[in-house]
């Protein structure tokens, strides 16, 4: 199998422009019609990124050239830094509904999960999180172990879905934290945040939330949930990499990872990304717009008929199936933007190979992954054995996802499995 898809990855890497060298580097001015040379692609990979939108661009801009003080500093340049980044966290409050004191910007999710676990856990102190969390959660939990921190992983059932009756089950009494995700990163199931935020609060337990699949898609009320700490990550809603925020509910004990300034309350030690900080708020301010508009044209409710009309098409490719259904055939509460889907008789990742041939970016698995071929830990967790979950499929669409991008999949796929299938060496029963 490896063979078949060094074949398919040495063709695709041949059509990419060569490096060229750097030696006359001159900086262009940008232009918005040259800056997205990958139009002409089709990109369904929005769990794993998503571009800025023109607005989040715009607002950006001044703080890089024009406005580009260090927000601690006391003089004129750095005010404007400082209320740009006051301005930012007031969108965030609104964002999260809560106070601004609560709100920390941060580097993104993988900061914020790492600093939930190892900013509140302490030796001999019990964690309880879940085996399809991201690997950010899962490896800061791995790091904790070493110094005496045991953690239990509650299983999904078969639809993707945690019981919060087995969170319940999992807490002891030297339990501190329980952090759970929202929407998860490869099949958009949506976990039962509140009900589990009420076991936290009837134990007396802390509750962080990894929210960085299901910021921007479903709306996030701290209150109405009771967590202490939830994640977010700008780049998952159409806002800059390396920035994201925390929201940290008052009097939570939770210590910066790192340290140095007195920088976000000192919960954060680190220079403002103001840039970095205004992109966040710009793709949040615009996220609550959308998750506003609840009508039949509001851009989520337009974004899950898409995803809908994607998927019930491709499951009529015969020996396919949904990840992410319940015991009735039905999906359970997913991201309106995500659809995960396994294909007997083929290697996921000579699909996602084709597709890219044709101009089509989809995702096998978690992008973090990349590179890895072990089967995805989130499918495999759901009960998956080692062949579908390595046949299974992303598809997670953009805000601005069309019904011609969508027609555009379902003219290719059907018959890039058809051709995959009839050379796949999982059909032919040789690979286990
Ligand atoms: N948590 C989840 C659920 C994710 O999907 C990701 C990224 O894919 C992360 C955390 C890490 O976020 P970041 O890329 O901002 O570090």
């Amino acid at each position: 199998m490896r063979q078949l898809t060094d074949r398919l990855a040495e063709s695709a890497f041949a059509i990419r422009e060569p490096i060229k060298p750097r030696g006359n580097l001159k900086i262009r001015p940008f232009s918005m019609s040259s800056g997205f040379p990958t139009s002409a692609r089709i990109y369904m990979d929005a769990n794993a990124t998503t571009p800025l939108l023109p607005e989040v661009v715009e607002a950006m801009l001044p703080y890089w050239m024009e406005h580009f003080g260090n927000a601690s500093s006391i003089h004129l340049h750095g005010q404007q830094a400082r209320t740009a980044v006051d301005r930012a966290r007031e969108t965030m409050t609104e964002f999260f509904n809560c106070h601004d004191a609560e709100v920390v910007f941060n580097s993104g999710g993988t900061e914020g999960d790492n600093t939930a676990l190892v900013g509140l856990l302490h030796p001999g102190d019990h964690l309880i999180t879940t085996s399809i969390e991201h690997s950010a959660i899962l490896e800061a939990a791995k790091r904790l172990a070493q110094c005496g921190v045991e953690t239990t992983f509650v299983a999904p059932q078969p639809s993707g879905l945690i019981d919060p009756s087995d969170i319940l089950r999992a807490i002891r009494p030297e339990t501190r934290l329980i952090s759970v995700m929202l929407a998860n990163n490869e099949t958009g199931v949506l976990q039962p945040v509140e009900e589990i935020g009420k076991v936290a609060a009837d134990t007396g337990i802390y509750f962080h939330i990894d929210a960085v699949q299901g910021a921007g898609k479903v709306k996030i009320d701290v209150r109405k949930i009771g967590c202490h700490l939830l994640s977010i990550s700008a780049h998952k809603m159409h806002g800059p990499k390396g920035v994201g925020a925390m929201f940290v509910r008052r009097g939570t004990p939770v210590e910066s990872l790192l340290v140095g300034g007195s920088h976000e309350r000192r919960r954060r030690a680190g220079t403002e990304n103001v840039a970095g900080i205004v992109g966040l708020a710009k793709a949040a301010e615009l996220a609550i717009d959308s998750l506003a508009d609840g009508t039949p044209d509001g851009p989520i409710t337009r974004l899950a008929k898409l995803r809908d009309r994607l998927e019930t098409a491709i499951l009529r490719i015969p020996g396919s199936g949904l990840n992410g259904a319940g015991a009735d055939g039905k999906p359970v509460p997913r991201a309106a933007n995500t659809t995960n889907i396994w294909f007997d008789n083929l290697e996921g990742e000579a699909l996602v190979i084709a597709l890219d041939l044709k101009g089509i970016a989809i995702s096998g698995g978690s992008a973090c992954h990349s590179g890895a071929t072990e089967p995805s830990h989130v499918l495999m967790a759901m009960g998956l054995d080692k062949i579908r979950a390595r046949a299974s499929l992303r598809f997670s669409l953009l805000k601005t996802a069309t019904d011609a991008d969508v027609d555009h999949v379902l003219r290719v796929l059907p018959e890039a499995v058809e051709h995959l299938r009839a050379l796949s060496p999982v059909a032919a029963g040789t690979l286990s």
